[in-house]
């Protein structure tokens, strides 16, 4: 119990500090015109009545970090109705100095960005300026939906941290596409098809790994957070389901070995691939089956139970970033305070001191209130004021 315990207090025992963003300025974006901000290091309250853009504020916060919206994948919506573009300007903080990052979106081109005013042609290059785990009650959506939302989970949040993983996703991604395209073709020939089982082996086995070893290092995270929050009744269990067939022992593979399985799987499935004109096997089709005292949570979880299990999940991202880069990212909570009750409530913002916050809500809520000296904001109609006192 004692190793537990030191994981739970040790950001605020070892007073470290993380990523800090510092000022914030936005034009015309969503459904700001222009608004200039100087957050708070701790934690950062902002309240809005409904459809006042407290997400907006986030989803542009967040933005800078996944250099995506996390709500959708057209960059054009986020430029303000009726102007051609939108520009966001983020100063941040850490142990390594100050940092600029700046992003203009426009209607026709691909998003352009500039760290420390200098272009950068790469975006993998600039991922990991900026580290932020998002919670929102969407996420939900992760326990209780599809596959596709559980790989949307591990890609968001690895590829923060890990530029290979981020250039892997991107490259295997292309792949699949292009040979899912070919697939359709009426003269295609499994010789040709052999062609880009290479490239796709090689980017799916980096893929694979790097999902296995984020849900391994996740769970030993969040196994002791959510055992103390449920009060030592819950222990999680996460399970990689890989999309390829795999041996009971590949674990011990090496990349190398990883890919030439692959190969030997996707000439397996290749006559059914031809057949059906898609591709049957590979990362693509991963899962991750959550469970709780072994039981299926998504099958049999109580809606508060997969709240929680995400709320762990979340809070053991921050500490995997922090293990992976060597510092806590920061973390923005949209509208999820309502939805926990106050044991659950309290927890988090005891445990998140040490780590800068951004939560938004329609109303102060009393374990907020205690926490939340000196940082609220409120939000009208495209509009932030710092609220004093
Ligand atoms: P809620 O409490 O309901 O979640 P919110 O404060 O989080 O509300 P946001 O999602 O941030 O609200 O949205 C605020 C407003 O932004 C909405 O009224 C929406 O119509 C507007 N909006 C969204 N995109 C654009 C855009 N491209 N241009 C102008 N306005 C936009
Ligand atoms: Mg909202």
């Amino acid at each position: 119990m004692k190793w537990i315990r030191h994981i739970l207090r040790s950001p605020i025992e070892r007073g470290e500090k993380g990523l800090i963003l510092k000022n914030l300025l936005l034009k015309n974006y969503r459904n700001y015109e222009q608004i200039e901000i100087s957050f708070e290091p701790g934690l950062n309250v902002f309240i809005g009545e409904n459809a006042q853009g407290k997400t907006n504020l986030l989803e542009a916060l967040h933005f800078c970090a996944a250099l995506r919206s996390f709500r959708t994948r057209k960059d054009k919506e986020l430029i303000k109705n009726n102007q051609d573009h939108a520009y966001i300007k983020l100063e941040t903080s850490n142990q390594d100095g100050e940092q600029k990052l700046e992003l203009l979106l426009t209607e026709d081109q691909k998003k352009r960005v500039r760290k420390n005013g200098l272009s950068v042609t790469t975006i993998s290059d600039v991922m990991g300026t900026v580290k932020a785990v998002l919670f929102s009650p969407e996420d939900l959506k992760v326990v209780k939906d599809g596959p596709q939302e559980r790989r949307q989970f591990m890609d968001s949040e690895i590829i923060q941290i890990s530029p290979r993983y981020y250039h892997s996703l991107k490259r295997y991604q292309k792949v699949i596409k292009q040979r899912n395209q070919l697939l359709k073709s009426p003269t295609i020939t499994e010789e040709q098809l052999a062609i880009w089982d290479d490239q796709l082996s090689g980017h799916g086995a980096t893929v694979i790994q790097l999902r296995h070893r984020f849900l391994q290092d996740l769970l030993a995270f969040a196994n002791p957070i959510h055992t103390e929050i449920t009060d030592n009744k819950e222990k999680i269990k996460l399970d990689y389901k890989p999309g390829i067939a795999l041996p009971k022992d590949w674990i011990k593979f090496d990349l190398g070995e990883l890919q030439r399985h692959f190969i030997n799987e996707l000439k397996k499935s290749r006559k059914m691939d031809l057949y059906q004109k898609t591709t049957h096997q590979g990362p693509h089709r991963d899962d991750v089956h959550f469970s709780i005292n072994d039981m299926d949570v998504r099958q049999y979880g109580s809606q508060g139970q997969k709240r929680t299990l995400v709320l762990s999940l979340k809070l053991a991202v921050l500490e995997w970033m922090k293990q992976e880069s060597g510092e806590y990212p920061v973390l923005m909570m949209d509208d999820v305070t309502s939805e926990l009750d106050k044991r659950r409530q309290e927890y988090l913002f005891r445990y998140l001191k040490p780590i800068q916050t951004f939560v938004t809500t329609t109303h102060l809520e009393d374990p907020i209130k205690q926490y939340a000296c000196g940082s609220v904001f409120s939000i009208h109609d495209g509009k932030i004021e710092k609220k004093e006192g």
